[in-house]
This record gives C-alpha cells, sequence and structure tokens, in this order.
C-alpha cells in the first residue's frame, strides 16, 4: 500500500474522533467556572521534575499521563488517539480549550474553516465569526526525537492549562483551542527514551543513537511535509492543512549548544516570496511576545531574526506560512539528551546568521555567561514560548480571527489577479497514474483541485482532454500552489551570496517544485479558464482494467512506475512475466507481457495498482526477455542509521520489491552471490561506509551537525555499532561485482564504488569550489538513453534533483563496450528549478552509468533518484536496476 492509498484510511478517522469529543454536557459546561479539584501533577505522575538531570519521560507513560489528565481535567482536555505510529504506538492529539468550547467544537472548526477560505462567506458572517470564533493554535513536541525538549515540557505545559485558575489561563482556555501534539514522533521518543536509559552511567551515557529514530526516516521526518508519506505526517497534516488550518503553529526543536539557549520567531533573511506579508508580520509579533516573556521570567539567551532563515525546506514550520499559517518554530540549545553539559564561558560562540560574534545585540540582549547545562533549562524556556504563544493570541483573539480572514482573502485576490492565473494538468502525461498521486498530494495540503470531466482549452490554444486538472491561484493556498507546481528560482541577491560573490547554503533545497519531482507537466496558464470544471472531493484511486478478451496475452505500460507494483504482485503469486526490449507492434522497450495469468489474479493486480492490462496485438518472440526477480541487499549501517537507505527501504516495500538489511559482518564475511543478485549503497560518503572515519549521526547531510544532539564523539558510541565494513567489506564487494553481482550506488555513494573499486570514471565537480560550482537542489534537464534497459519507461528528455551531488566523465580505456552512459546533462539551459551556479562544468556530463567491472556490472546514479520518497519522476531508473535485464553479448563474443 503506499502512501497516498494509505492517507485514505487515515482521512475518515480523525475528523470522526474530533466529532465524537464534542458531545459533553451543558452541566460540565456551567463547571467551566469552578477550578478543577484534583489534578496530577507531572512530578507526582513521573516521580521527577520535567527536565531533571539524567531522566526522560517514556512515551508509553506520557500517554497515560494525557489520560489521567482527560479525567482530571473538568472538561478542559480531550484526547484524541489519531491511530498508530508506523511502529504502531499511538499518536495523540490533545485538544485544550474551555468546557464550553469543547462542547461546539466542531461548531468552531467549521468557523474557523470559513475564515480560512472565506470564499463566498459574506462579510457579516465573518464579522460574526471574528466575534463568536476561537483562536485556533497547534503545537509540535520533539518530531526530532534526541530533540528532547517538547515531550519533557509538555506534560508541565499541559498540567499548568488544565489545572491553573487565574485570569490569564482562564482568557487563554476561553478564547484558543489549543491542538497539542505532545510527540511528533512517539516511535522515536521511546527509542531515545530507552537508549538512553539502558546507557546511563556507562562511558556511553548521552551518546549518539546508533539508528535513526523511527521506523523509516530519521531526522528528515519534517522534509516529510511535502508528501506526508509517513503516518505521522499524515495525521498532523490532516489536523493543520484540512481540518483546522490553526492560526499560529509552532514547532519545538533542539540545535547546537555552543550558541544562544534558545532562538524564537522571527526567521532570518532571506524571506521565500509569495506568502501573505501578514503572516511574517505575525511571526514578528508572537515572537515579539515570546521573548519579551523569557526575559519576564529571568531567562537568558533568547535569540530570535537569526540562525534560521525565513526560505527553508517546506518542512512543517516552513510550509505553514504559506497556509497562511504563522509558521514557527523554537530551537533550544542541546544537552546530551538528559544529562547536563558544561560549557566554559570561553566555548560559547557566534557564526550564525544574525550572530556572528557571541555578545550582547539587539536581537540577544541578554547573552547567557556559560557553566551547566541542563534539560532543565531547556524545558523552562520552551515552556515560556509555548505558553506566551497561547497568551498573546488569547488577548488579541478578534485581531488574530479578523487578520486570518484577511491573509486568506488577500492571497485569493492575488491569485486572481496575478500570472499565472492557474496550472493545468493534462490527463495526457507520460505516466497519469502519478499524476493522480500528485493530484492527491495536492488535496492533502488542503488545496483546491478541480477536474474537467469534458476537457477544456486554454486561451494560448492548447487543449486538455476529458480528466484534465485544473488548479486556479485565486484560492487562499496561492503561494504553495505556486512552489509545488510553478518553476521556481532560488533567490539571488546579498542574503544568498557573501559579499565575494560565493553562494551561502540554502538551508535546504533549492526549491520544492512536487510537479517536477514527480516526472508530470503542470502548465501555467495566464488566464482562468471558464470551464465545466468538478472539484475533486476525495483521493483519486484509479481502478485499473482487464482487457476482456486476450488470447495472445497482456499488455502493462512499462511507462507507469506502478507497473513495477504490478509486475511485483504478478511475481508474489508465481506468474511469468516478459519484458519488452525492442520496439515492435506498438510495444515500446520496458512494456511488460504477461503470457498467461488467472483472471482474479490481474484483476486484482488492476485494482490495487490502477494499471491496465490490455490485449496483446500480436505474438512477440523476438526483442523480449523473461523477466524474474532479483534478489536485493541494502547496506545497513548504523553510526545514527543512513535516512536515505531508510526511504529506499520504505518505496522498496511499497512497490513491493523483496529486500534483505545487511549488516557490516555479513559483508566482511564474503560469498555475497550466494544470497544477492543486487547490492544497494543509499547516498553515503565513503569514509563512513568504509568505517574510516566516524561519521555524524542522522545521514549526510544537515542532520548530524544543526541538530546539534548527536555530535561525533567515537567514545560515546559502544563499540558495537562503530560500523563500516572494513577492507574485508570492500574487498567482499569487489569479489560480489566480479562474479557478476549488480552493485547500485546512489549519490555521494558512488565515490565508494568509483574509489575502492577503481572504475574508470571522475567526478567532474569534485574540487571545484563553491564559488566555481554550487548546485542545492534542483531540478536539472537531462537527456536519457531510453533503449538502455536502465532507462526502460522513461521519456528522452527529463528532470533530475541534483542536491551537491557528483557528475561524471567516464574515462576511455581498453574497454569502453562495457560502459554505458544512460542519463547526461543537457549541453546548455540545464536549471529548470533552483539555483544553478557554474552549469559549464556539468554541461553534457554524464548523470548515471553503468560500469563493466568483471562479469557484473556497477551502476553510478549521481542525482537524487528517489531522494525523501518524493521524486517519483525517477524512480524507474532505481526499479529498472532491481529486476532481470536482457542477456547481453560479452565483449568476448563480439
Ligand atoms: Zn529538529
Amino acid at each position: 500500500m503506499n502512501g497516498i492509498t494509505r492517507r485514505l484510511r487515515v482521512a475518515t478517522v480523525g475528523l470522526a474522533l474530533l466529532l465524537a469529543g464534542s458531545g459533553l454536557s451543558s452541566r460540565v459546561t456551567q463547571a467551566q467556572a469552578q477550578a478543577p479539584r484534583q489534578v496530577t501533577s507531572p512530578e507526582k505522575f513521573f516521580g521527577f521534575q520535567m527536565g531533571a538531570d539524567r531522566k526522560l519521560v517514556r512515551w508509553d507513560k506520557a500517554v497515560e499521563y494525557y489520560r489521567l489528565l482527560e479525567r482530571e481535567s473538568g472538561g478542559r482536555l480531550k484526547v484524541v488517539d489519531m491511530g498508530p505510529t508506523e511502529m504502531g504506538n499511538p499518536f495523540l492529539l490533545v485538544i485544550i480549550t474551555s468546557p464550553a468550547n469543547h462542547a461546539k467544537l466542531e461548531s468552531l472548526r467549521q468557523m474557523n474553516l470559513k475564515l480560512s477560505d472565506p470564499r463566498g462567506v459574506s462579510e457579516a458572517e465573518i464579522k460574526r465569526i471574528v466575534a463568536e470564533g476561537k483562536v485556533v493554535i497547534c503545537q509540535t513536541m520533539s518530531m526530532h526525537a534526541s530533540e528532547v525538549g517538547g515531550v519533557n515540557m509538555a506534560p508541565e505545559l499541559t498540567y499548568d492549562l488544565v489545572s491553573r485558575t487565574d485570569a490569564e489561563t482562564q482568557r487563554i482556555l476561553d478564547n484558543v483551542v489549543y491542538l497539542e501534539i505532545p510527540s511528533f514522533n512517539p516511535d522515536g521518543a521511546i527509542m531515545i527514551h530507552d537508549y538512553y536509559v539502558k546507557y546511563l552511567g556507562t562511558e556511553y551515557e548521552g551518546g549518539p543513537l546508533p539508528w535513526l529514530y523511527n521506523k523509516y526516516i530519521g531526522h528528515d521526518n519534517n522534509r516529510d511535509a511535502l508528501t506526508m508519506n509517513m503516518r505521522d505526517s499524515q495525521y498532523v497534516g490532516k489536523l493543520m492543512f484540512v481540518d483546522w488550518t490553526p492560526q499560529a503553529y509552532v514547532d519545538h526543536h533542539h540545535m547546537g549548544s555552543y550558541g544562544a539557549r534558545i532562538f524564537v520567531p522571527p526567521y532570518a533573511e532571506p524571506v521565500r516570496p509569495l506568502a501573505d506579508p501578514q503572516v511574517w508580520r505575525e511571526m514578528q509579533w508572537y515572537g515579539a511576545h515570546i521573548a519579551y516573556k523569557e526575559e519576564e521570567a529571568g531567562l537568558s539567551g533568547v535569540m530570535n531574526t537569526g540562525q534560521y532563515s525565513g526560505w527553508g525546506h517546506f518542512g512543517f514550520h516552513w510550509i505553514t506560512p504559506f497556509h497562511n499559517i504563522a509558521g514557527m518554530l523554537t530551537e533550544s540549545a542541546s544537552v546530551r539528551i538528559a544529562t547536563p553539559l558544561y560549557i566554559d564561558p570561553s566555548q560559547l560562540a557566534g557564526g550564525a546568521r544574525g550572530l556572528e560574534t557571541y555578545k550582547e545585540q539587539m536581537n540577544f540582549p541578554n547573552p547567557w555567561p556559560g557553566g551547566w547545562w541542563t534539560l532543565r533549562g531547556i524545558v523552562e524556556r520552551q515552556k515560556v514560548s509555548a505558553w506566551a504563544t497561547l497568551d498573546l493570541a488569547a488577548r488579541n483573539k478578534e485581531t488574530v480571527l479578523w487578520n486570518a480572514y484577511l491573509k486568506a482573502s488577500r492571497q485569493t485576490e492575488r491569485g486572481a489577479k496575478g500570472k499565472p492565473a492557474a496550472y493545468a494538468m493534462s490527463a495526457r502525461q507520460h505516466d497519469p497514474l502519478t499524476l493522480n498521486k500528485l493530484v492527491n498530494a495536492l488535496l492533502a495540503q488542503g488545496i483546491e483541485v478541480l477536474r474537467s470531466p469534458g476537457g477544456f482549452a486554454a486561451p494560448d490554444g492548447m487543449t486538455y482532454p476529458a480528466g484534465s486538472f485544473y488548479v486556479t491561484l485565486a484560492q487562499p493556498k496561492m503561494g504553495l500552489i505556486r512552489y509545488l507546481l510553478g518553476e521556481t528560482h532560488y533567490m539571488d541577491n546579498e542574503h544568498t551570496r557573501r559579499p565575494d560573490g560565493t553562494p551561502i547554503r540554502p538551508y535546504d533545497m533549492g526549491q520544492d517544485v512536487l510537479a517536477e519531482y514527480m516526472g508530470i507537466r503542470a502548465d501555467p496558464l495566464n488566464e482562468a479558464v471558464p470551464g465545466d470544471f468538478v472539484k475533486v472531493t476525495a483521493p483519486i484511486v484509479p481502478a485499473g482494467k482487464v482487457a476482456a478478451q486476450a488470447p495472445l496475452g497482456y499488455v502493462i505500460d512499462g511507462r507507469l512506475n506502478d507497473s513495477f507494483r504490478a509486475v511485483n504482485l504478478l511475481w508474489d503469486k508465481g506468474v511469468a512475466v516478459k519484458r519488452v526490449d525492442a520496439a515492435s507492434a506498438g510495444l515500446r522497450p520496458g512494456d511488460w507481457i504477461v503470457p498467461a495469468a488467472p483472471p482474479s489474479v490481474l484483476a486484482d493486480v488492476a485494482r490495487q495498482t490502477g494499471v491496465e492490462f490490455s490485449a496483446l496485438k500480436a505474438a512477440v518472440t523476438q526483442g523480449v526477455h523473461d523477466a524474474t526477480r532479483l534478489r536485493i541487499g541494502i547496506y545497513q549501517r548504523y553510526r545514527g542509521g543512513n535516512m536515505d537507505e531508510g526511504w529506499t527501504r520504505w518505496l522498496f516495500e511499497q512497490w513491493g520489491f523483496p529486500f534483505t538489511q545487511v549488516y557490516d559482518a555479513e559483508i566482511r564475511k564474503g560469498g555475497l552471490n550466494a544470497k544477492y543478485d543486487v547490492f544497494i549503497f543509499a547516498d553515503d560518503t565513503t569514509s563512513t561506509i568504509t568505517g574510516e572515519a566516524a561519521a555524524a549521526g542522522g545521514g549526510r547531510g544537515e542532520g548530524g551537525g544543526r541538530g546539534g544532539s548527536f555530535a561525533a564523539v567515537p567514545d560515546t558510541t559502544p563499540p558495537e555499532y562503530r560500523s563500516g565494513i572494513g577492507n574485508d567489506g570492500v574487498a567482499a564487494i569487489r569479489d560480489f561485482v566480479q562474479k557478476g553481482g549488480t552493485l547500485v550506488t546512489l549519490g555521494g555513494a558512488t565515490d565508494f564504488a568509483i574509489t575502492k573499486l577503481g572504475l574508470p570514471v571522475r567526478n567532474v565537480v569534485a574540487g571545484l569550489s563553491t564559488k566555481e560550482f554550487f548546485v542545492p537542489g534542483s531540478t536539472l534537464r537531462v537527456k536519457i538513453e531510453t533503449t538502455n534497459p536502465l532507462a526502460y519507461g522513461m521519456p528522452s528528455d527529463g528532470l533530475v534533483l541534483f542536491h551537491y551531488s557528483p557528475a561524471f566523465d567516464v574515462v576511455a580505456t581498453d574497454f569502453n563496450d562495457r560502459n554505458e552512459v544512460v542519463v547526461r546533462y543537457a549541453d546548455r539551459n540545464i536549471e529548470r528549478s533552483g539555483w544553478v551556479n557554474g552549469e559549464q562544468y556539468i554541461a553534457g556530463k554524464t548523470a548515471m552509468a553503468s560500469i563493466g567491472f568483471g562479469q557484473g556490472k556497477v551502476v553510478l546514479i549521481g542525482f537524487r533518484t528517489q531522494n525523501r520518497a518524493q521524486t517519483h519522476g525517477t524512480y524507474k531508473f532505481l526499479f529498472n536496476a532491481l529486476v532481470s535485464s536482457p542477456a547481453r553479448q560479452s565483449s568476448a563474443t563480439r
């Protein structure tokens, strides 16, 4: 089941539970004025103060505590179990507001939806809602599970909200519906707790978790807001983007240990355009109140307007501004999980955006002096920031609500007046089933998508057949639509370059154009099209079809990603499949032929995947091969785990590829050919794969350093988790390929294959300075050899995601015939979206190659072919490597 299908199931659960929570009687409502009598404090329940040295809340106990608070809260608190996490733990939403508000929660939700999309709502109705409605605030805790502050702060914040009886608390309860996610990563919260407790009192106390802190994706869970592949993301995405649209959102994180104690809103430069400007002003407003309250509480080391830029990735706190939500984050200086960290004053340092030197300045007027830094220090600062957000909203309820209406209506007006006015997505796409997935991803963001039952023509003469989609920008989330569907170029100005012109690394990618990632054509239309459109109200689940008569067998279109799902399901049932290698009789290389199968199996596969089994028109005896399932091994390491490996694993599960996770010991033993045909190294550094140097946790990328919560300190990693395949492992991999195995290396791991196997390949961008060559997360134009089995089903011109990737020259040798260039970069005008500096260095260069080695081959995919399970448009490069290829003439027989 893929993420999009699974989202369907999630969709029906949350709302029903929310509604069930609103049936409180009026008797409870009258009790509002009275204080709840007995509320158990966190200290009493857990046996320690939140944030006490070397003490962590375990998620299962936290779940018990929130359920207890629900019973003791006098109607102020409702717990909603949103469903299981990927590992089966409960994912909770805690709703806190007055009993009177709880009693009319659904009506408040409906009012809120009208403010967030006021199209067709009268101004009188808006004014009534501003008077009667409540501010909705959402806060999420410890999405990055090693950043433990949030999970340990929330019980205390929640306790205060349900037990305090002062006017300030009452105002919050009366004026705010507070949606709290007390852990945005319950699986990780449990892993971090258990690992920490296991090594408490040893030399490894407070060390980094050796594996990813959730089932698949570790630190990348924030990046999952773009497509919401994971259940946790789906729960929060539905809550914020579909069911509620809160006016403000705060996500609580940790950062490195040696700068400010806590970063609070607003962000620093550069801003990302196309949001309503008021959303950035709101963040300044909340941020000022937060910082003001931190000083009032005597808490030092608070910084705002620094470190975190307004243009980040489309993670939860950075995508929300384009939902017209004041999307904010706090970042606290890390300790060693719950173990205090001593910091000498001389070790405190600036060097961050907006805090060049560690000294008193306008956005940092009260530097922390150094000394022992503790989890309690984090909990206190986070709690003040969380409370202040609720407090400001409660004090300014009508202003906040009126501005929610203004943001939504002004964005809608901007969209109506601007160019493009809309995007059209033709039903005629290279891979139409992936178009459905894109539409479903837009729906999950709460974007309105229209479908044309009869087709339409655009003013420029382009025609769109029946079933095509139309997305107008005259809707509140116009900025988001623009970024997900339209060409995007990263800002190039004084905020993104140093004075000497050197580009400053963006926080993440240079763009987030989902349509380009997915290989879907979305055409910008300069004028709105008045057509007979129908609103798409539920995720699209294509039915698939099976030809009634197919005496010669069936064909599946090899251009569909889902053809691989279908073939894997057929293989599961023992059905034989052939693959077309040469074009003939309407067949393309990469199409699949199913000579015979039980009708019920075909019907079932068609239903599950949406593919069509059409009738084969003529018998095909030449230019096909028997396609078989290959045995797949994927390298699994410790040292924090590898997010790219986790995404790959998740993708394989969704598409039905069986695989084995292979650890160092098995590789070192050798003899890999006995168990595997294909061996995969996900994006990684060579030294991390070999173990030559200790790697930072959290996979490659900024996870390790920036999070600060798992600095690379080899001494704190127990010996059994100091992974790396070593020289024996390199020899075993070499042996595997020489004996006929296929080695697939992704992204940075291509360097491992090139250097350790001595391949005749050169990375042409290695050694270039960032001033010469700098390409963060950009979609680049490529030329594809579609007759190569590794590129079957691809278009000849395509887009790939390049993120500080390598690019290659295949060096001339006496055995050039053994090597194949599968994908190369365009000769000019390479940038489709993002930020390409120095395109001449990669123009025409190799992006993907297959290099013969012994009896086997090494597949080098330099770009991000399956990045974060978002780049559907290039999945087939990887998938093709996982199924058998046609027999290849060896050079000796030629
Ligand atoms: Zn974080």
